[in-house]
């Protein structure tokens, strides 16, 4: 890195993607990777997370309506097929928001960011939900929750060294979250863990919605994950990036899915 002073941005969602394959994350990162409906369709789902009253889904759903014009369909019935999934997915956030009302949790974020320095490195990122839960001895909890709408969940074990995960809960330990109006977590607050949440019917398989939970970050975890944001840093600032050709280049379940060097040329007879 020829500056000093550089800081390197490394995106939590970001980190697995640039460790597994440097030349598919940096082609991501230029807008290089395909864009697709699903994408598209997911943000309509955060959106709707994010800006929702209650757990009606009704309510759920018409946010994602109203915005239903700006995704690119090529057909009719594509727009059809995409709106009975979002209704599905919608009405998944519903159970998944009432299962929350009757809870002992509280919302003390949505779409809350964080910016860490480590080292050269600074690890930013932006929560969908952080939910406290208050402790008898009168501190609290605090739990992240990661809204995904793809449908493959991870399994446990993976679960439990989700990197993403990982860094949300850092956020969390080091205070590093920025509530409304420039707020922080109160001092004392501990992570109560990180969980995933899928609300893709392929993933629910009848359920409203599937959660994979990561248990609260150990101090091992923690320097682990610290030295690993700083050695992606080091491959993100990089001015040449390495194509890693392994089994990730063709499995649907992982970000490395963009098939540049296992494709053969339209020319290849
Ligand atoms: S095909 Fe594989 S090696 Fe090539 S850029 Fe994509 S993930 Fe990397």
């Amino acid at each position: 890195m020829a500056d000093p002073e550089l800081r390197v941005p490394v995106s939590p969602s970001q980190l697995e993607r640039a460790e597994e394959c440097p030349l598919d994350w940096v082609i991501s990162s230029l807008g290089g990777a395909a864009g697709s409906v699903q994408a598209s369709l997911g943000t309509l789902v955060h959106h709707a997370l994010e800006t929702a009253q209650g757990p009606d889904p009704e309510a759920l759903f018409a946010a994602v309506e109203k915005e239903w014009h700006k995704l690119p369909f090529d057909a009719e019935w594509e727009s059809e097929r995409g709106r009975r999934l979002a209704a599905a997915m919608t009405a998944g956030l519903a159970d998944y928001l009432s299962e929350f009302a009757a809870s002992d949790r509280e919302l003390v974020g949505r779409e809350t960011l964080f910016e860490i320095p480590i080292d050269r490195a600074v690890l930013r990122g932006m929560a969908d939900r952080l939910e406290r839960r208050s402790q008898a001895d009168g501190s609290a909890e605090v739990t992240v929750v990661d809204l995904k709408t793809g449908r493959n969940p991870p399994s446990k074990a993976d679960t439990e060294t989700h990197a993403q995960l990982q860094a949300y809960q850092l956020g969390v330990v080091l205070g590093a979250f920025r509530l409304a109006a420039g707020e922080e977590l109160p001092e004392g607050t501990h992570s109560g863990g990180a969980r995933l949440l899928y609300v893709h019917p392929d993933a629910t398989r009848g359920g409203g919605f599937v959660e994979r939970a990561q248990g609260p970050l150990s101090d091992e975890a923690a320097q682990e994950l610290s030295e690993r944001v700083v050695k992606v840093s080091r491959v993100m600032a990089a001015g040449e990036f390495t194509a890693r050709v392994e089994h990730h280049c063709s499995d649907p379940h992982k970000p490395g899915n963009c098939r540049l060097h296992i494709v053969q040329a339209v020319s290849h007879a």
